[in-house]
């Protein structure tokens, strides 16, 4: 080994620390902020090390890759809502995948043209890229899709067969490339198979499944970005690959036990059917009642434990900054504030933490779903800010419910539930929620932010 490559290799070390200690990091709150530096650094590192391989011949046409991908990330980054982060998570994974499954085939078509005779780790390496790079790229823009709320949950009869068949013709041509190392039509056929799998795999996952799709389609790109490594024998793509392909799938397992899923029943149960959810008219008519924001500073004035739910609707709202301000004013008042966070709130893992967390909420008022479901009975009024799926009785009481078995935030047991939320639309999920019509619930309709606004208000006058 020359001293340059020398360098490039310790340059690799580098990152490849850096990158470990980003995720260290980013295992606490309070850590988070310098491990995203660190991992960013390790990146930048990556790129400079990268930039000097012996290997580029041309650096007019990297320079303009990087200024047009810097420009599309800029744009989409400044221009994307708060709201609208996990879809770009979600197109980030996506287009991880497609990127691993391009620069495989560049360099597929490289060893094809000079004639040269692949190593089996290269073969099987690019048919693994080819595979799963396919799949995390089309799964992802459905669900992509599915959390914009533009493509719905629609399986048909064998639809798990099939998707176990495109599985198995994908690894069987993957081992057939064994025989045929430098076959363009068999590497074809092996990112066409996995493009429609990421298409037949997600589509059929119903609303409450979703977030373990979300982190095993993030883990997915970092396996697509791991075995592309192998192809390339670049050493720190292998392990940033890992990293987050382990990461991810971490993240999938805890997503699994929060939801009460095995990741099997997510990707192998049948598709939940309409006709499965219960008519909006039948839960609500003539069962729910209304309220105001004058009678719910009234019951806050005389309550001692207060718990806030919040959800999807808080991040629309943007409403974080008003429920500080209403935390404040009732702990003045002698009111123990508390946060109930369910895992999946919201539209990304961590979304209600990130939000609270901006509007300077402390990490220990926030609650996780066991420990806090016990002291619902003891609370005088819980307030459900735009959540929906993750405070819904049927998930609990309902077997047959499409969300049956996803464990919920046990809000109907305090003595009085606010709900704020614009209409009685469903959640994510799709389905009717009987909380709203409950006794002991109140519904106040209006934007989350303006509510809690004025809720604010009407205490100050009391
Ligand atoms: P939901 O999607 O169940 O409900 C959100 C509610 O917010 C809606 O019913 C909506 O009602 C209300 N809302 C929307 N805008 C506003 C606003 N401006 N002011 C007040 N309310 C508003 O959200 P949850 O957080 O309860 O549940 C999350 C769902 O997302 C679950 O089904 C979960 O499986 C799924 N999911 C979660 C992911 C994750 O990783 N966290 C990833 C993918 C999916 P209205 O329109 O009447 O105002």
């Amino acid at each position: 080994m020359d001293a340059a490559s020398n360098l490039i290799q310790a340059g690799y070390i580098v990152a490849a620390v850096l990158f470990v200690l980003g995720l260290k990091g980013l295992s606490k709150p309070r850590t988070a902020v310098r491990g995203n530096a660190l991992g960013a650094t390790g990146m930048l590192v990556a790129v400079a090390v990268t930039l000097t391989d012996n290997k580029i011949l041309s650096y007019w046409q990297l320079a303009l890759g990087l200024v047009l991908g810097a420009a599309i990330g800029t744009l989409l980054a400044t221009r994307v809502q708060m709201t609208g982060m996990p879809e770009l998570v979600a197109l980030f994974n996506g287009l991880g995948g497609i990127a691993s499954v391009l620069v495989v085939g560049a360099s597929f078509l490289e060893v094809r043209d000079l004639g040269s005779e692949p190593t089996t780790t290269f073969t099987l390496a690019a048919a693994a890229t080819g595979l799963i790079g396919a799949v995390t790229f089309s799964g992802s823009l459905i669900a992509f899709g599915k959390l914009r709320e533009t493509i719905g949950s629609f399986g048909f009869a064998g639809v798990r067969v099939l998707n176990g068949l495109l599985f198995g013709a994908g690894v069987a041509l993957g081992l057939s490339m064994l025989g045929a190392p430098t076959s363009l039509v068999l590497i074809v056929a092996i990112v066409v198979i996995g493009l429609v799998l990421g298409v037949s795999g997600v589509i059929p996952i119903g609303g409450a499944d979703m977030p373990v799709v979300i982190a095993l389609l993030n883990s997915l790109s970092g396996l697509a970005a791991s075995a592309t490594g192998f192809a390339l024998g670049n050493s720190l793509l292998i392990i940033a690959g890992s990293l987050v392909g382990a990461s991810g799938l971490v993240l999938t397992q805890i997503m699994c036990v929060a939801m009460n899923r095995t990741l099997a029943h997510v990707l192998f149960s049948e598709a939940p059917t309409a006709a499965s959810a219960a008519d909006a008219d039948d839960v609500y008519a003539g069962k729910v009642t209304s309220t105001n924001a004058d009678e719910v500073a009234l019951l806050l004035d005389t309550a001692t434990r207060v718990a806030i739910v919040p959800g999807y609707g808080l991040a629309v709202a943007q409403a974080q900054h008003a429920v500080r301000d209403l935390t404040r004013v009732l702990e003045q008042n002698g009111c123990e504030v508390v946060f109930g966070i369910h895992p999946v709130a919201g539209r990304m893992p961590g979304h209600m933490n990130v939000l609270l967390a901006e509007a300077e909420i402390g990490y220990e008022q926030l609650v996780e779903m066991d420990a806090i479901n016990p002291t619902f009975a003891q609370t005088d009024l819980t307030i459900v800010l735009g959540a929906n799926d993750v405070v819904n009785p049927v998930a609990r009481d309902d077997p047959d419910s499409p969300i049956a078995g996803m464990p919920i935030l046990d809000v109907d047991k305090s003595r009085t539930v606010v709900v704020i939320k614009r209409s009685l639309s469903p959640g994510f999920a799709g389905i009717p929620n009987p909380l709203f019509a409950a006794d002991n619930t109140l519904m106040l309709f209006g934007d989350g932010k303006r509510a809690v606004v004025d809720i604010v208000q009407a205490f100050a006058e009391l």
